[in-house]
């Protein structure tokens, strides 16, 4: 890989200029504006699979994590050109965002995107969801070995469904299992599949599991948070920023690696690229190829 690594490979060239490269985002970690433009020309090989081509929302917080922060779905007046607008064919409102390339992301760094949001769809086909993401929320008292036993335990029921589960941490409180699709199956079969899977965690096992997003009935349980499974919704990027104290990324891990080791803040802005230079392979290899279509009751 390019970046901090010494293998062979140039680095993507970045040629979008920053206004303010000394802007703080981080102030306790003293990121700054071109801080976060260096990751992700670091993790720019890693992360690009996860966000170009598809709709963007963004978190965006012109003052750092500190100031005001607005999730900002649609393009902008003066947005820069760098970043690709992207007309939903379903939608006659406003565009929404999207990018191509390193510049790219480069811009909506300069826009000051502390978190990029995908949708679980590409460009090529906004139907039908390429990727689907089961969020584990915690609730209050909640201890990290029984997120990780429901990270496995949906792990096992995607298999059971054919599918290939990876895990990435938050970056804030939880987990996310990540199972790469065939674009085959429309919105409502996938969500249907989602919520069906959280509804029966949260039958076999009603002292731990909630499927439903009420907050007061969260209390010492796992929100199985399949919402992200529908048309429109997002999930933080696998490589993603947070814009939360910490600078904590949004990290995929091997299952292996998923122990009372690494918490869901493990990784960071900082300490990831230096991950990804030890890393002889991808946490995530074989993501893409094993993409499969989801057999729902319907196509079977
Ligand atoms: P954690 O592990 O702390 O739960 P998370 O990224 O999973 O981190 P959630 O609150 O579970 O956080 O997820 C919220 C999701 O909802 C985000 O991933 C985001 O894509 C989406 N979202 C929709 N609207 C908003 C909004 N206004 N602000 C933030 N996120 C939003
Ligand atoms: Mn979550
Ligand atoms: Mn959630």
């Amino acid at each position: 890989r390019e970046g901090t690594a010494s293998k062979a490979g140039a680095a993507p060239r970045r040629t979008v200029k920053l206004t303010h490269p000394d802007r703080i985002y981080w102030p306790n970690e003293g990121v700054t504006k071109e801080g976060l433009a260096d990751y992700y020309s670091d993790v720019w090989r890693e992360i690009a699979p996860y966000i170009v081509n598809r709709p963007l929302a963004l978190l965006r917080c012109p003052e750092g994590i500190s100031g005001p922060a607005f999730f900002q779905k649609h393009a902008w007046k003066g947005i820069n050109p760098n970043i690709t607008l992207a007309q939903d064919p379903k939608s006659a409102s406003e565009p929404l965002i999207s990018i191509s390339d390193l510049d790219g992301l480069i811009a909506l760094v300069q826009s000051s995107a502390l978190e990029i949001h995908p949708w679980g769809a590409s460009l090529a086909d906004w139907d039908r969801p390429d990727t689907i993401v089961m969020d584990l929320d915690p609730g209050e008292g909640v201890s990290w070995s029984r997120i990780i036993d429901a990270a496995q335990e949906i792990r096992q029921r995607l298999t059971d469904a054919g599918l290939t589960a990876f895990v990435k941490t938050s970056g804030g409180k939880g987990l996310h299992v990540v199972a790469p699709l065939k674009p085959h199956a429309l919105w409502p079969e996938v969500k249907a599949f989602t919520k069906a899977m959280a509804m029966a965690m949260a039958a076999d096992a009603p002292d731990r599991y909630v499927a439903t997003v009420a907050k007061a009935k969260r209390k010492g349980k796992i929100l199985i948070d399949y919402l992200r499974n529908q048309r429109g919704a997002t999930a933080v990027a696998a490589y993603s920023t947070r814009a939360r104290p910490g600078a904590a990324v949004s990290a995929p891990i091997r299952w292996e690696e998923l122990g009372l080791d690494i918490g869901p803040d493990h990784f960071t802005l900082t300490n990831l690229p230096n991950r990804l230079a030890m890393m002889s392979t991808d946490a995530w290899e074989g993501f893409h190829s094993a993409q499969v279509p989801l057999k729902t009751r319907r196509s079977r």
